[in-house]
């Protein structure tokens, strides 16, 4: 039998009381919580082994480096990139998009090039595009999302034409929970030359990834959600392709030599970190990849499967709750509106309850305007939660209904 309780242990916030309630934490999609392992590793990093990387030739530095390096590998690894070089780390998955787009896309696209972006996208997945639009001129094609939120690949191919270079998509949207069909969107994208984009934000903490098998050109991830600390993330990237881009920062590490006149860039994938990197994010970020990976993905969905459909059956008993989100493949993520009760409203009173949800367009307005919603409310799970947290979500939801109406 599965551990749930050892394993929610593990998360020391998930002790706290909130307004005198055991906190009930929802907004995974958000950011997820840390466990004591990516706390220690981050502590322990402070303590004992602060020095700046790929500098000194004292131990500490070597050390800090080789440790580094270590959760470089582990990151490959885990999205089965053929080699380190094709791992950058960046601040998160919108750095990672701002740094494919003023690279990759300065150096490859004209005016009237187009670049297909799905409506359900993250506002880190669209605007990117939209001032890469207005600095080159190039046209922003929206791939529509129908009634249940999903893409079709046959929308897809009629918006396919010779201007089209690349296709930014999500894997599985934090407005919706719709995942969507990776591997079959590359295909079509083979026909011809056009690159494609994966935003792996909400994925990566929820299912098996492995880019050689999508055959994405891009994959892009934040360590904030999946159990790691804030402010470091990745760009995967087939090799080819970061070879034949420009650097996107300049300054120390991602250089080879510097004359005053000159400078000789470094090799992959430092030519693409500039600066003294995250470092205490890096180390925190491997202690969550080993977390996901002692839990294996095949749990995790166990879990997560289980909390969708729970949670989609108890909040369709409530009078007036409309589901936002109703792809057929779909991952951990509840979005509803309910009749006479505005979001923010319900989302204060939830949290009177320790109950802590999103109310927003959470950063997809786009998503709202195609539901004509101002905003939903959204229960995002986590593989800490359990059906008990549903329960106290739906009593929460019922009392604050009946003062609300
Ligand atoms: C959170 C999120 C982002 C942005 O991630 P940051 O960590 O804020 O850079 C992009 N796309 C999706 C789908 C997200 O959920």
């Amino acid at each position: 039998m599965f551990d749930q309780a050892a394993l929610k242990a593990q998360f020391p916030i998930l002790s706290l009381f909130e307004k005198g309630h055991p906190l009930v934490y929802l907004d995974n999609a958000s950011t997820s919580q840390k466990p004591i392992k990516v706390i220690e590793a981050v502590n322990r990093y402070y303590r004992e082994q602060n020095a700046n990387v790929h500098r000194g030739v004292y131990g500490l530095s070597e050390r800090g480096t080789e440790a580094f390096e270590a959760v470089r590998e582990q990151v490959r690894s885990l999205l089965n990139a053929r080699s380190y070089k094709e791992v950058i780390f960046v601040r998160g998955a919108t750095e990672a998009i701002n740094l494919v787009a003023q690279s990759w896309g300065r150096a490859n696209l004209v005016a009237g090039d187009e670049v297909i972006v799905s409506e359900m996208e993250h506002h880190s997945n669209l605007v990117p595009w939209q001032m890469l639009r207005d600095q080159l001129d190039i046209k922003v094609v929206k791939w529509p999302i129908n009634a249940q939120g999903e893409l079709s690949l046959d929308d897809l191919a009629k918006l396919i034409n010779p201007r089209t270079k690349l296709i930014a998509v999500t894997q599985m949207s934090n407005a919706l929970g719709t995942i969507n069909p990776i591997e079959q969107i590359v295909k079509l994208a083979r026909k011809t030359d056009i690159k494609v984009l994966v935003d792996g934000a909400q994925s990566i903490s929820h299912m098996a990834v492995d880019v050689q098998a999508l055959d994405c050109d891009f994959f892009v991830f934040s360590g904030h959600k999946m159990y790691g600390p804030t402010g470091i993330g990745g760009l995967v990237a087939k090799q080819d392709l970061l070879e034949a881009m420009p650097p996107y920062q300049g300054g120390g590490d991602m250089i080879y030599s510097v004359t005053f006149d000159k400078t000789e860039y470094n090799e992959l994938p430092y030519k693409f970190e500039a600066g003294t990197p995250n470092i205490a994010g890096v180390i925190g970020l491997g202690a969550a990849i080993e977390f996901i990976q002692t839990l294996g993905f095949k749990q995790i969905a166990s879990i997560e499967n289980d909390l969708l459909k729970y949670a989609t059956q108890r909040l369709t008993e409530i009078d007036g709750l409309r589901i936002i989100g109703t792809a057929k493949n779909k991952g951990a993520v509840v979005s509803f509106v309910i009749e006479g009760a505005h979001p923010h409203d319900l989302a204060t009173l939830l949290d009177q309850d320790g109950v802590a949800v999103r109310a927003s367009h959470h950063c997809a307005m786009p998503v709202m305007q195609k539901f004509d919603v101002p905003a939903t409310v959204r229960a995002s799970f986590g593989v800490y939660n359990t059906c008990e947290d549903v329960d106290r979500l739906v009593d929460s939801v019922n009392e604050a209904l009946d003062m609300l109406r």
